[in-house]
């Protein structure tokens, strides 16, 4: 008897360095082993961690006092690579890929949009936040801005209705952190600005791209399905 369940915890969805909180996609039990779905470390595939061992209890002191943890070690389905997995998939070593991008994104954008996930993954904060920001100028050049900085790109998509103005406004907050990444003597890159940062690119990403084309999809399966009487 199987069943599956959403594990909580931590929101991030991009995943942190070894020995910090992940989301996995999600864990799969059965009465004696358990599975977690994930992209593996090794191998990058969309596949499975699953448990090789018995699940093993530890205490732990920690400031706020002891904490109870347990761990067992598993294989990946598609490469047979070994993984240590805490608290059922809290904590997984090595850390798993992040969730590749959409793939109506075009590759360059996609490409750069996937590395400032794998940056963020360990912690390179500001590689992440310059990624991010290459991702956007160069999705914002892909869809005819005016020349000029992303600033300017930006406010050119809004004028032109492709954007609206939430996304223009975080944009312009997430385009200064992506400027303040690239330049030494600045401000350092906080997690929490690289996560902004990243968010903030995968949905502008969306919009120009996925969205449109989910809904060009609905509109030619809408005339493949329309009765003879309209
Ligand atoms: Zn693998």
């Amino acid at each position: 008897m199987t069943r599956k369940r959403r594990l909580q915890g931590d929101k991030s969805t991009y995943g942190v360095a070894a020995g910090r909180k992940i989301i996995p996609l999600g864990v799969t039990m059965n009465d004696a082993k358990k599975e977690i779905s994930l992209h593996c470390p090794y191998c990058h595939k969309e596949t499975y961690v699953f448990q090789e061992t018995d699940t093993y209890s530890f205490v732990t002191m920690t400031l706020s006092g002891p904490t109870e943890r347990s761990w067992w070690a598993g294989t990946c389905r598609a490469c047979n690579k070994p993984m240590l997995v805490i608290d059922d998939g809290q904590y997984i070593f090595p850390v798993p890929q992040p969730n590749p991008s959409n793939e109506n994104i075009p590759n360059e954008i996609r490409n750069d949009l996937d590395e400032a996930k794998l940056c963020f993954s360990v912690n390179a904060y500001r590689g992440c936040a310059v990624l991010a920001r290459r991702a956007m100028q160069n999705a914002c050049i892909e869809k005819g801005a005016t020349k000029g900085d992303l600033v300017n790109q930006i406010n050119d998509l809004f004028n032109r209705n492709i954007i609206t103005n939430d996304i223009k406004e975080w944009a312009t907050g997430v385009r200064w952190i992506g400027n303040d990444a690239a330049h030494v003597n600045k401000e350092p890159v906080e997690a929490s600005d690289a996560e902004n940062s990243l968010k903030l690119a995968e949905s502008l990403l969306e919009i120009l791209y996925v969205i449109p084309k989910i809904s060009e999809e609905s509109r030619i399966q809408r005339g493949k399905t329309k009765s003879p009487t309209g």
